[in-house]
């Protein structure tokens, strides 16, 4: 069901959309929380720059099939940006008119502005695991030994971002091995002098240092009755864990962590730092500016 908030590509196509449009587009949307935190970043702008007072941010229920024509329609009507979910990241990195050299090695995006030459392609999710590890764990990407949990989209733009940083090495553990072979193949041209080395979760290296921060990028958590994505206790003692999910906000990888002591943040900051830098480059306003708005607004909303 669609709620009646949310715009269809064959609704877009009969309304009239005013001022300023900005949106989000994935299948299913309803519960997406990136509406909330934009018209609030906005609303705050506002108040200091009328300017700001007809952006407007548009949640668009849109499955893959209409992905082309949709992103042809938004463009003529001008919207200024546009973020990208499940499941048109990938589908949406070849459909753009220009990718932003650092999104290249992700093969993906999340973040389209409008140029006159058609959408220019950004990916915002490695910045904001970026920002929100340092917000909630006080620990900087470069020079870290990182952990990384998963083989899929989140893991690549995650991988990508701590190579690109100078992480001090990056161990990937998944639980399917052609996934993960996969994914090694694609970042060993990114990673350089960079130790970089795969696992499968239940077969620990001998070699795998402690200290390490641990990132979860698999979807192992958001199902009720999810295992965690590997057993914390028999890795050497890693130094903090980040899931990237962050409903539910205490999945059983970040149960344990508790239990051993271990510093560690469910994905809420990330999801805020990404919405953050999705709008400064829409805007020119620094992330850090907007950030607050958008954590405030997902702390108010009721549950
Ligand atoms: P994909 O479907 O591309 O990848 C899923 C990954 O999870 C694969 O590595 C898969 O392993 C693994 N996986 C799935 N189920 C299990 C399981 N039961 N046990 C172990 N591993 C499992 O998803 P995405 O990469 O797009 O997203 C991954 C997670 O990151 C999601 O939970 C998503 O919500 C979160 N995310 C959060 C963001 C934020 O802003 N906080 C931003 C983006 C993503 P295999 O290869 O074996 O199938």
């Amino acid at each position: 069901m669609i709620a009646s908030d949310t715009l269809t590509l064959a609704g877009l196509a009969d309304a009239a959309v005013a001022g300023t449009p900005l949106g989000v587009l994935g299948h299913p949307i309803k519960h997406s929380l990136s509406p909330l935190m934009h018209n609030s970043a906005l609303a705050a702008l506002a108040q200091g720059d009328r300017a700001y007072a007809d952006w407007r941010y548009h949640r668009l229920d849109v499955p893959p099939a209409e992905l082309p024509a949709a992103l042809a329609l938004l463009h003529r009507r001008r919207f200024r940006g546009l973020n990208l979910t499940v499941p048109h990241k990938v589908l949406a990195f070849s459909l753009v008119a220009a990718i932003d050299p650092a999104a290249q090695p992700v093969g993906a995006v999340n973040t389209l502005r409008w140029t006159p030459a058609g959408w220019h392609g950004f990916n915002t999710d490695g910045y904001g695991l970026a920002a929100a590890v340092r917000e909630n764990l006080g620990r900087e990407l470069a020079g870290t030994p990182v952990l990384l949990l998963g083989a899929g989209g989140a893991a690549r733009g995650a991988a990508v971002e701590c190579l690109q940083r100078g992480c001090a090495s990056l161990w990937i553990a998944n639980r399917t091995a052609e996934n993960l072979e996969a994914l090694l193949a694609a970042l060993r041209p990114v990673a350089g002098a960079i130790p970089l080395r795969g696992f499968a979760p239940d077969t620990v290296p001998a070699d795998l240092p402690a200290g390490a921060l641990v990132v979860n990028a698999t979807s192992a958590g958001l199902r009720e009755g999810d295992p965690a994505p590997i057993d914390l206790r028999r890795l050497p003692r890693p130094a903090s864990v980040y899931d990237m999910i962050y409903n539910p906000p205490r999945t059983p990888l970040l149960q344990q962590a508790a239990a051993l002591g271990l510093p560690h943040a469910n994905g809420l900051a990330m999801l805020v730092h990404q919405g953050a830098k999705a709008l400064e480059i829409w805007s020119g306003v620094p992330a850090g500016k907007t950030a607050p708005a958008m954590a405030a607004a997902l702390r108010d909303r009721a549950p």
